[in-house]
């Protein structure tokens, strides 16, 4: 299928991505400790790494490098992110593709699939499902179809928006789908969203082209490629990168990655705004066999070398991965989890816990509540977040590059995590995570310096525990 008329690619549309070069620097990257030492130390300077020197971190292998690596990578986060962490949601709005993308459940030639396009009823109840749990951020995720024209994404993220119950409310809304042209990305940014993200599933050409059948509008690479630059001169400045890690070895993935940032960086001024890393997972359909499948082990390292090598950019670490892994990973520099999730369309509502392949997208690792995740992060320390005060206030693409700096997660995350955490301690968490979440807020709230914005963040938190008055951010 050609591209559609009238689409153009962006201003400075270019195929950066030179399988031949990323290859040979794998080859030649040398892992002597005392190089990988100097890398790591750029890195732990918040300075974003070259494509070779990701090599060099990619080529350590050695039991002892590898520690080493991912010790700088839990010390980095620490300093870039503090211990925040953003939950958010998935919403599965229409599993209808035109696509035949060899390793979903949602391909088009997978008949046993069951094929769904939410009404707006059937939105809402979703999403009074999801409020009813506490969540603020979704994101929306669709198959590639006529039907999900921009005009129709634009009138989801709308209804999503206006869709309040109780306290309930969705305040930031996300969305993953296909490639868009320019008109479609200002049809979206006009009616709010946050992030849109576009996986590039694999930056390897070949094993692209056997991914995605040609004659599919998704076997078009540079279109793809070329997507979230389009966004950007369209005014979304804020976009996620990913690669889906299976189809081919991992390694070339993280630098196909990163030379994405990197593009964006220089052609734009401002990098990609977060990372998603999934794993290939069992799906409806799928049974061919995967010879790139990423180890635990393998995956722990992209995860910390994506940190170090990225250092301003967050990090999305899916429900896809099993909670024992999620756990040890989330150390390693991630700074968003999905919590609570259902890949199903209506799971909200409509399978309990059952995860019932025929209608979702692929098999999730860790189907735990939303609270129960919370209680989690609260007792090993973490400082769960619905913040969403930056992208309101504008603070996005390069507004929040001047901003990502410390002493702003200081004066603005850190109060917001805790204004939001304690919404959520209020209106939805049950008493066990209550408790672990007031131990938390008094932990994290004698941590600050005695300033006036404490006092306002301490008089904030009894009107939210004595009012109904909520969204009150810094
Ligand atoms: N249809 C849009 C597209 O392909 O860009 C976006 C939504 S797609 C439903 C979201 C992502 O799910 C894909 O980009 C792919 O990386 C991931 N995915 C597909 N099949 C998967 C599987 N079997 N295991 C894990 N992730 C999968
Ligand atoms: Fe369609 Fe996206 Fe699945 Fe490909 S990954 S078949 S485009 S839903």
């Amino acid at each position: 299928m050609a591209r559609a008329m009238n689409s153009s690619l962006s201003k400075h549309a270019v195929d950066f991505i030179n399988d031949e070069h990323l290859s040979s620097v794998l080859k030649c990257a040398s892992p002597d400790p005392p190089r990988v030492r100097e890398v790591i130390a750029k890195s732990l300077a918040k300075e974003p790494l070259q494509v070779e020197e990701t090599a060099t971190l990619l080529a350590a292998d050695d039991p002892d490098l590898v520690e080493e690596i991912f010790e700088a990578a839990r010390d980095l986060k620490k300093r870039v992110y503090g211990n925040r962490i953003v939950l958010f949601a998935p919403l599965y709005i229409g599993n209808e593709c035109i696509n035949d993308c060899r390793y979903c459940a949602f391909r088009r030639s997978n008949t046993g699939v069951v094929r769904r396009t939410l009404r707006t009823q059937e939105l809402e109840d979703q999403l009074r499902a999801l409020e009813n749990k506490g969540h603020k951020r979704l994101i929306l995720v669709f198959g590639e179809h006529p039907k999900y024209d921009a005009d129709f994404m634009a009138d989801c993220v709308r209804t999503t928006y206006r869709f309040k119950v109780g306290h309930g409310e969705i305040r930031r809304v996300n969305i993953n789908a296909a490639p868009l042209d320019h008109e479609g990305y200002r049809k979206l940014k006009a009616a709010g969203i946050g992030t849109y993200q576009i996986f590039q599933e694999t930056y390897h050409h070949e094993t692209y082209a056997q991914m995605h059948p040609k004659g599919t509008r998704k076997s078009d690479y540079l279109w793809r490629l070329d997507g979230l630059s389009r966004a950007f001169e369209a005014g979304c400045d804020d976009v996620g990168l990913g690669a889906l890690f299976g189809l081919y070895d991992w390694k070339f993935e993280v630098l196909g990655l990163v030379s994405h940032a990197l593009h964006l960086q220089r052609t734009y001024g401002v990098g990609c705004h977060t990372i998603s890393f999934p794993r290939l997972r069992p799906a409806h359909g799928v049974d061919t066999e995967w010879p790139y499948l990423v180890s635990d082990r393998d995956f722990k390292r992209l995860v910390a070398i994506l940190r170090l090598s990225v250092p301003y950019t967050g990090m999305i670490l899916t429900a896809r991965e099993k909670p024992e892994l999620r756990r040890e990973v989330m150390a390693f520099g991630v700074s968003q989890i999905d919590a609570g999730s259902r890949v199903e369309l209506g799971g909200y509502t409509e399978v309990g816990d059952a995860q019932i392949m025929e209608r979702e997208q692929f098999l999730l690792g860790d189907i735990r509540s939303l609270d129960e995740v919370m209680r989690e992060l609260l007792q090993d320390g973490y400082l769960p977040s619905f913040c969403t005060a930056c992208y309101r206030l504008g603070r996005t693409g390069k507004h929040f590059m001047e901003f990502a700096i410390p002493g702003f997660i200081q004066n603005f995350c850190t109060p917001n995590a805790i204004t939001t955490l304690t919404e959520y301690l209020v209106d939805y968490a049950t008493p066990a995570t209550r408790e672990a979440g007031e131990r938390a807020i008094t932990r994290e709230i004698r941590k600050l310096a005695e300033t006036p914005q404490k006092a306002e963040l301490l008089r904030r938190l009894r009107c939210i525990a004595e009012t109904d008055q909520r969204d009150l951010y810094f």
